[in-house]
């Protein structure tokens, strides 16, 4: 299928004007004739929603936690970009687009890029104006610190809550809306398939996670807002019930699902430490800016950090990469930690972590300075671990962190399904192979504020001829039949392994195979087991209780086989693009220097996957990336 990814002509600067002075627009009288269905309540859905009822729509918001409040959204620390140059240090719109494309290994398409950057320093704006208490300077003016892979300051942040204080402008402005009864909210639904008639999303069908009841919701367009799939590695930085299930029913239902090989790993996270951990923790990129990045500079060097003289220290980021130092971007970093880590300088009990070490910001601004920019993350890593990082460096290892991959969107975020949109980290559009710290919230508050608001209203009012319907429709009977067949044979199983220890053993695979880095054997051996573990989650797996009651088994369970599905997905997507860039670093494509080597002659493309069912394999579909402003050059932050 040629794909047209719809991007506006005209320079790039003014793409944007001249697509919403072109769109239509629907009138406020008639806005409310609409019914948009806004499944997801992070940054991206919580802005979308509350925003759309705020035009005069009839919205019906959705998730699975018991409050709008408790997306995964919450648990961003660092901070969020956007070109405001309030340091006079160099940035500019130009500058944010610039680092971002290159930052993505160029495997993002330029024009959304320039749009998010643009609309970066409208999000600060809608922040300040709810209440955001960013951090600030003596003078009142907003603070600014740096983030990897940028040479100025320009990431906006709450100490190290960013995305709770900003998901909580949005929730304000979410429950102003369902106050006024333009919104309505649907907490613990979970979303299990997107209804089609005639070709156009027309709907959803959900479980209620309390009563089990399976529930049929219509509107004129459905926007999906899921969030990322980090989890499918079952070790990751994500909320434990981050998934993949909404995104993937709708690629079973047509949409395209593109590059789902790139992975972020965020490279300062507290290493693994046992078999029994659910979950890993990230310690932000912010920490970065005063902390020193070091290994023993001999293999095997197993004393304690402050027995190890300076001499004996291997700044390595700082040795390797004098230009950006410890901020290079997150891909560069996770490689460099593994490379010395394989190469026996490791420390600590596992040799799978490195300092992470504030004497000197310490010795330099005092323990204060450093308390009140860094304190919560200190104590949360003292927590953790016992260790007061005041003290000692932080011991640090690369973790499973957010996915760059997501469903195809183009520039009006709408999937290859007409009428169902994707924002925030759950469509694939604007990082390219790797994110820049700092950019996830700022495109899905970009998504939900700025961009859907306009590209919804020109889908609704550009002649689509979107009849009337209702759940009546046999359309929706037919998949509350598919979703209810679901359930019934994951009940049926009655095996007699957990699934969590199936979740377990995928992600353990994808980790070993199709991680940090990859190679094509490694990729084939992954699909094969993959299948295997499939077919025995199938016959095997054990999901007490009831089908009619709260059953966080049955949702793990429904999640873990779409897990089992998408896993194949993700690896298959690797195998094919015999390059490396940005989160996917195939052994075999590499620089003398152990960098990422592109392809840009045979790979410069998003790569769209078409489902053909479950035992067949999908088609690729590809979506040439052309890029006229930032010319693809080697990445290089020496
Ligand atoms: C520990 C951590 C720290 C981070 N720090 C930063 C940072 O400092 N800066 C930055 O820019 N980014 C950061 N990120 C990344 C960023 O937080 C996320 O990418 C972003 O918040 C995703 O927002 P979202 O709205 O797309 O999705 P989410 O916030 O994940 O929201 C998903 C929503 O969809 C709902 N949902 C999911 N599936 C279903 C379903 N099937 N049915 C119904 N509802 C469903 C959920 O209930 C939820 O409401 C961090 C990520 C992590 C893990």
């Amino acid at each position: 299928m040629q794909l047209d990814a719809k991007i506006p002509s005209g320079p790039i600067q003014d793409k944007w004007d001249k697509h919403r002075f072109d769109l239509k627009i629907v009138n406020p009288a008639n806005k409310r004739k609409f019914d948009i269905i806004v499944v997801g309540t992070g940054l991206a859905g919580g802005a979308a929603a509350a925003t759309l009822g705020e035009l005069g729509y009839n919205v019906k918001n959705f998730c699975i936690q018991d409050s709008p409040r408790r997306a995964h959204s919450i648990a961003a620390q660092g901070g969020i970009n956007a070109a405001k140059n309030y340091q006079n240090d160099g940035d500019s719109i130009w500058r944010l687009f610039y680092d971002t494309v290159k930052g993505g290994d160029f495997r993002a398409r330029e024009a959304n890029v320039y749009r998010l950057a643009q609309v970066s320093r409208n999000i600060i704006d809608q922040g300040v104006a709810q209440g955001i208490p960013f951090a600030r300077e003596y003078g009142g003016q907003l603070a600014n610190r740096s983030f990897g892979g940028a040479q100025v300051s320009r990431t906006f942040y709450a100490r190290g809550q960013t995305g709770q204080q900003l998901l909580l402008g949005a929730y304000a402005s979410l429950s102003r809306q369902i106050e006024a009864g333009k919104v309505e909210m649907f907490t613990r639904r979970e979303m299990l398939d997107v209804v089609l008639i005639n070709g156009q999303a027309r709907g959803i069908v959900t479980r209620n996670l309390v009563t089990g009841e399976i529930e049929k919701h219509a509107g004129h367009a459905v926007v999906l807002a899921t969030g990322g799939y980090g989890n499918v590695f079952f070790l990751s930085t994500n909320a434990m019930n981050c998934n993949v299930n909404a995104a993937f029913r709708a690629y079973r239902r047509g949409a395209f699902f593109a590059n789902p090989c790139y992975t972020q790993i965020h490279p300062t996270c507290i290493p693994v430490h046992g078999t029994y951990q659910s979950k890993l923790t990230l310690m932000s990129e912010s920490l970065r800016n005063d902390g020193r990045v070091w290994v023993p500079r001999n293999p095997g060097d197993k004393r304690p950090a402050a027995q190890i003289p300076e001499s004996e220290r291997l700044y390595y980021l700082e040795e390797k990469y004098p230009s950006f130092g410890n901020l290079v971007p997150r891909d560069v970093a996770s490689r460099n930690a593994k490379e010395q880590c394989d190469a026996g300088k490791g420390v600590g009990e596992t040799g799978l972590a490195v300092y992470l070490d504030f004497a000197d910001a310490i010795r330099r601004d005092g323990q204060d300075v450093i308390g009140r920019k860094y304190g919560n993350l200190f104590q949360m890593y003292e927590k953790i671990t016992a260790q007061n990082p005041y003290e000692m460096p932080m011991m640090i290892y690369p973790a499973v962190h957010y996915t760059m991959g997501g469903l195809w969107v183009d520039y009006n975020l709408m999937t290859t399904v007409p009428g169902l949109f994707a924002m925030g980290e759950c469509n694939f559009s604007d990082h390219g192979a790797n994110r820049l710290g700092a950019s996830a919230l700022m495109q899905g508050l970009a998504d939900g504020y700025f961009v859907i608001p306009y590209t919804i209203g020109g889908y609704l009012a550009g002649g689509n001829n979107i009849e009337d319907v209702t759940t009546d429709h046999p359309a929706f009977r037919d998949s509350v039949g598919y979703v209810q067949d679901r359930i019934t044979r994951l009940m049926s199983i009655n095996g007699k392994r957990t699934v969590d220890d199936f979740h377990k053993e995928l992600g353990q695979i994808l980790w070993d195979y199709c991680g940090m880095a990859r190679n094509n054997d490694g990729l084939d051996k992954a699909r094969t087991m993959i299948q295997g573990l499939r077919a025995e989650f199938w016959e095997n797996a054990m999901i007490p209780g009831k089908t009619n009651d709260v059953n966080q088994s049955l949702e793990k369970a429904g999640r873990v086989a779409d897990f089992l599905e998408f896993a194949e997905l993700m690896v298959m997507d690797a195998r094919h693009r015999q390059e490396s860039c940005g989160g996917h670093f195939n052994e075999g494509f590499q620089t003398e220097e152990g960098e990422a080597m592109r392809d840009d002659e045979d790979f410069c493309y998003a790569a769209a996957w078409e489902s053909k069912g479950v035992d067949a394999d999908p088609e690729l579909n590809r979506e040439p990336l052309e890029f006229e402003h930032v010319k693809l050059t080697q990445r290089s932050y020496k």
